[in-house]
């Protein structure tokens, strides 16, 4: 993957502070919420975002899993699907899902400025949940206050999901000590989170458990990027899945599965998510026209998970990729 990062820089005059950065957010919500927009370019366009994890929520290796391929994984785990969204020159970082593996992930994180945020128990300038099942937000628990301790953490999340964690245990907790807030997201508008990201949160047809699911349109100075790990079928969706690929520049979406053959003893019905070659299908004539589109959210039992296998192989030739962790795409 192309980058155009530059290496995160220590100066702790130019870091925020906890108040700062909490002044700034409120200033930006509230512009935002007037509608008011600046005009002025950002300092730097330097966001990226960057991958730090690929797999499917139970994660790879899988809890009791012993084939080859979570046998192989117990050396070189592959994290629970998530992201950072990173603003080296104005040292801010988003996270994107909040997994089980959250503690190493984050490590990923380049620079000290990051490692400073966190020492001063602030590490994000807001946490985006795209739902309730276990792999996209069991890690806020981690950040309360048996860990890292976080105050006043924007979480950008649906309405559902917000009264889901404002109303249930453990997260509540959080919620009542004030570390996690909800600011106010209307779903499927445009909302400015700072000077240079925005984000439009769009429902998505997925089991609805404890909560509703959205995915996640991000939109830096440059380009923008389509997050939609997990859904049940792109044709239940109000969205179609080719304009929205085509509107943006990076489409990370749900590769949960390749094959039936993955779930022996499951019909294809049953299987909730789009399978790759399925989605490919889709998407080939928008790959063709140099669309970016990555799968991610695999599955323990997906062959694209090994870069040798001939499914990933086929993925590739077809011009579509597979999501690795440390991957960076500018925004
Ligand atoms: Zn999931
Ligand atoms: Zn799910």
């Amino acid at each position: 993957m192309g980058s155009n990062v530059a290496t995160i820089t220590n100066e702790t005059d130019g870091a925020p502070t906890p108040d700062m950065t909490s002044r700034r957010h409120f200033i930006a919500t509230a512009l935002a919420a007037a509608g008011w927009h600046r005009s002025a370019p950002p300092r730097q366009a330097d966001m990226f975002a960057l991958v730090l994890g690929t797999a499917q929520d139970g994660g790879l290796p899988q809890a009791g899993c012993y084939s080859p391929r979570c046998d192989a994984a117990r050396e070189n785990p592959r994290y629970v699907a998530s992201l950072a969204l990173v603003e080296p020159s104005a040292e801010r970082f988003y996270l994107v899902d909040a997994t089980p593996d959250l503690t190493r992930q984050i490590d990923l994180i380049p620079g000290d400025a990051f490692r400073q945020r966190a020492q001063a128990r602030r590490p994000f300038d807001g946490i985006f949940l795209t739902h309730a099942h276990i792999g996209h937000y069991l890690g806020l628990a981690v950040l309360g206050r048996e860990g890292l301790g976080i105050s006043r953490t924007p979480v950008y999340c649906s309405p559902g999901m917000a009264d889901y964690l404002s109303n249930n245990g453990p997260w509540s907790l959080m919620v009542d000590e004030g570390r996690l807030v909800f600011p106010s997201v209307q779903l499927d508008e445009w909302h400015r989170v700072d000077d240079t990201l925005s984000v439009r949160l769009i429902p998505v047809p997925h089991r609805h458990e404890f909560s509703d699911t959205v995915g996640f349109v991000f939109r830096g100075a440059n380009r923008s990027l389509l997050y939609v790990p997990d859904i049940d079928r792109w044709e239940d969706w109000h969205v179609g899945i080719e304009d929205l690929v085509r509107e943006v520049d990076i489409a990370l979406i749900d590769g949960s599965f390749y094959s039936p053959s993955e779930v022996p003893g499951r019909d294809i019905e049953d299987i909730p998510h789009p399978l790759i070659p399925h989605s490919m299908n889709l998407l080939q004539s928008a790959a063709r026209d140099g669309n970016e589109v990555v799968f991610t959210h695999l599955n323990n039992t997906n062959p694209v998970h090994d870069e040798g296998s001939a499914e990933a192989r086929e993925v590739s030739r077809r011009g579509f990729t597979v999501a690795r962790a440390g991957m960076r795409f500018p925004l």
